[in-house]
C-alpha cells in the first residue's frame, strides 16, 4: 500500500529508488538484563563481533597497503586494531556482562562512556583526540552485534538508485554520497539551511528532512519516491504514481536543460547593470562544476570539508595543493577561500567532539575555533598564502563579531607571511582579506569591519539563525526561519548600503543568493555579487536577465521600511510579477 509523508524540502528534484536504512548504532542500543545462564552466550556474541571487526580491519589494512594514496587509512586502522586489543575496552565490557548481567551492546557503550570521560581529562591534545577512535571502534562492534551493514552499497545493477533513510546525517556523511549511487536521502530530523542540506543541494541530490519517524516506517529495499521540491516522500508507490513522478522528473530535467542556453550570456539586468554570479564550493573538484556554468569565480570555498571525515588533519602541503587545485580548476577566475568554519553541525572528527559544549552554534565555532587553535590556523594561513602565488586568491574570515578577532587574525596572517619569507616561499603580498557578516553584531557595527577588511560577504544562513535565535539544524523551529523577517532584511540592506558608501565589495554567499525568490529583492537592495551552488547559477542568471534594477530599487526601499512580516512577503512576491 503506498503512503505519503510530508517534511521539509531541502534539495530540489525527484529521486526514485530503493531504501537503504542507515542507523546511528550507538543511539539505538537496547539495554536489557540477562539471566545468569545466558551470560556465557552473551560473552561469545561479543567475542564473535570482535573477531568480525578484526577481520574487517585486517582487510582494510591490506587494501590500504596496496594503495599508497591511502596510507593514512592504514594509520587509523592500526589505531583501531590497537583499541580492539586493549583490555580496557573488550575485556572490561566482558566483565560488565558478567557483573551487571547486561547485554553486550550495552556493556560496550557503558565502557566506552567511561573511557571517553577519562580521555576528556587528558591534557595532551593528541591523546585526547584518540577518544574519537574509541567511539568508532565501539560503533563498529555495535553495528556487527546489531547485524547492520555499516557501509553503503556500491552501485546497483538495476537503473534505480539508493535512497538513504536515516535518523540524522552529518554534512560529512552526505559528502560521502558522491562516491556512491545515492539518488536521494530523507531524515527524521534536520533544517533547511543545515550544512547537510547545503551539501545535498551542492551535489544535486534530492532530499527531504524533518520527517520525524521515517526510519521506523520503512523497510530496507522498499521502493521510495522523494519529491525534494515539495517536501513529499512516497513509500511503496503503485505503477500509476511511479509513472506520474517519472514524467515530472523528465519535465524537471527538461527545464534544467533549457537553462543551459544561458551559459554564455553575461548576467546583465534589463537596464544594463552588470552582476557577478559566483559559485560556492566544498572541495577543489567542485570548481570544475563552477567553471562549467561559467561562474565569475568562487565566492565561497568552505574549506572545512577538507578537514571532515578523516582521522588526521590535512597538513600544510596537502592544503596548499587543494587550494592551488581550486585556483587551477577555475582557470584564472578569483577564488575566495574561507578559513576553517568548524563547530556547530560540522564537528572535527580528527580532534574529537567537545562533550562540555551545551550550545555549539553559540560556542567555539569558526574564527573562534581558529583563534583558540593558532597552530591549526597558522598552518591553514600558510597554505592559503602559498597558493595565492598561483592565482587570484582571497581569504575570507568566518563568523566575525569583534574587532580584536580581526586584529588577531590579521596579525597571524602577517606572521604567516613572515614565516614564508624566511622559508623563501612565494605568495601574493597583496592578498585580500575579507570577513563574513553573519552575526547581527557585525551587521550593526560595520565601521570596524570597513576599516580593517577589503571585502565583505553576507552569510545569510547564519545571519538569519542568529538574528531570529533559531537553530538552523532544528526542525522544531524551522517554521520560524524566515529570510524575509524585517529585522533580517534591515541587516542585509544596511550591510550592502554601507559597503557601497565605502567602496567595499559586498557579496551574499548564504542560501538566499541561490534562491530565485529573492534575486529581485537583493538586486533592488543594491547587491551585485551573488555566490551560490553551481547548479543554482543559471536559474539566478535567468532572474537577473529579466530584472530592471531602476524599477526595483524604489520598491525595495519601501519594503525595507515595512515592519509587518506578512506585508513584506506579499511585497516580495509582487516584485516577481
Ligand atoms: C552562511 O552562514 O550563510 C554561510 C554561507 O556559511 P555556512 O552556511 O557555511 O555557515
Ligand atoms: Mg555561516
Amino acid at each position: 500500500m503506498p503512503f505519503t509523508l510530508h517534511g521539509l524540502a531541502v534539495s530540489q528534484g525527484i529521486a526514485i529508488g530503493h531504501v537503504h536504512l542507515v542507523s546511528h548504532a550507538l543511539l539505538e542500543v537496547n539495554h536489557y538484563h540477562l539471566a545468569p545462564r545466558h551470560l556465557p552466550a552473551e560473552r561469545e556474541r561479543l567475542d564473535a563481533a570482535v573477531a568480525e571487526v578484526r577481520g574487517e580491519l585486517d582487510e582494510l589494512r591490506v587494501a590500504s597497503g596496496q594503495n599508497p594514496a591511502h596510507s593514512e587509512v592504514g594509520a587509523f586502522v592500526d589505531v583501531h586494531l590497537m583499541f580492539l586489543d586493549d583490555p580496557m575496552l573488550v575485556d572490561a565490557a566482558r566483565t560488565l556482562i558478567d557483573e551487571r548481567r547486561c547485554n553486550a551492546e550495552w556493556a560496550l557503550v557503558q565502557q566506552m562512556e567511561l573511557l571517553v570521560e577519562q580521555f576528556d581529562q587528558i591534557e595532551d591534545a593528541y591523546l585526547r583526540e584518540r577518544k574519537a577512535d574509541v567511539i568508532q571502534v565501539v560503533e563498529r562492534l555495535v553495528k556487527v552485534l546489531l547485524g547492520q551493514p555499516g557501509r553503503l552499497p556500491r552501485k546497483r545493477k538495476e537503473s534505480l538508485g539508493t535512497i538513504v533513510v536515516a535518523h540524522d546525517l552529518s554534512p560529512a556523511d552526505t559528502l560521502g554520497f558522491r562516491d556512491h549511487d545515492v539518488a536521494g536521502f530523507v531524515t527524521d530530523v534536520g533544517g533547511p539551511t543545515s550544512h547537510t542540506a547545503i551539501v545535498a543541494r551542492s551535489q544535486g541530490i534530492p532530499a527531504v528532512v524533518a520527517l520525524h519517524n521515517v526510519r521506523q516506517l520503512v523497510e530496507d529495499n522498499e521502493l521510495m519516491i522523494i519529491d525534494g521540491t515539495r517536501g513529499v516522500v512516497i513509500i511503496d508507490p503503485d505503477e500509476r504514481i511511479l509513472e506520474e513522478y517519472r514524467l515530472r522528473k523528465t519535465e524537471l530535467e527538461l527545464e534544467r536543460s533549457k537553462l543551459q542556453r544561458l551559459i554564455s550570456a553575461r548576467p546583465t539586468t534589463l537596464d544594463g547593470e552588470e552582476v557577478s554570479l559566483l559559485a560556492n564550493i566544498e572541495l577543489p573538484k567542485d570548481a570544475v562544476l563552477a567553471r562549467k556554468v561559467e561562474s565569475d569565480g568562487v565566492g565561497l570555498f568552505r574549506t572545512e570539508f577538507l578537514f571532515l571525515n578523516r582521522h588526521a588533519l590535512p597538513d600544510e602541503d596537502e592544503q596548499f595543493e587543494a587550494y592551488r587545485a581550486a585556483l587551477k580548476n577555475m582557470g584564472g577566475a578569483p577564488v575566495t577561500i574561507r578559513t576553517l568554519d568548524v563547530g556547530a553541525d560540522k564537528a572535527l572528527e580528527a580532534v574529537g567532539k567537545r562533550s562540555t559544549e551545551a550550545n555549539p552554534a553559540l560556542g567555539l565555532r569558526a574564527i573562534r575555533y581558529s583563534l583558540a587553535e593558532p597552530k591549526i590556523f597558522k598552518t591553514q594561513l600558510r597554505a592559503l598564502l602559498r597558493a595565492s602565488h598561483y592565482g587570484k586568491l582571497k581569504i575570507l574570515l568566518p563568523m566575525l563579531a569583534h574587532a580584536h578577532e580581526m586584529d588577531q587574525a590579521l596579525s597571524l596572517i602577517a606572521l604567516a607571511k613572515e614565516q614564508l619569507r624566511e622559508r623563501k616561499q612565494k605568495f601574493d603580498p597583496k592578498v585580500e582579506v575579507g570577513g563574513m557578516i553573519e552575526v547581527p553584531a557585525a551587521a550593526m557595527a560595520l565601521g570596524m569591519f570597513v576599516r580593517r577588511l577589503q571585502f565583505l560577504s553576507i552569510g545569510t544562513n547564519d545571519l538569519i539563525q542568529y538574528t531570529l535565535a533559531i537553530d538552523r539544524t532544528d526542525e522544531a523551529v524551522a517554521h520560524l526561519y524566515d529570510p524575509l523577517h524585517p529585522a533580517v532584511l534591515k541587516l542585509i540592506g544596511g550591510t550592502i548600503q554601507v559597503g557601497a558608501r565605502y567602496g567595499l565589495p559586498v557579496s551574499v554567499c548564504g542560501e538566499m543568493a541561490g534562491d530565485p525568490a529573492f534575486t529581485r529583492l537583493l538586486l533592488g537592495m543594491g547587491l551585485r555579487l551573488f555566490s551560490m551552488q553551481p547548479n543554482q547559477l543559471l536559474g539566478i542568471k535567468q532572474e537577473v536577465l529579466r530584472a530592471d534594477v531602476g524599477e526595483l530599487a524604489p520598491k525595495v526601499q519601501r519594503i525595507l521600511k515595512m515592519d509587518e512580516q506578512e506585508r513584506v512577503h506579499e511585497a516580495v512576491e509582487r516584485l516577481r510579477v
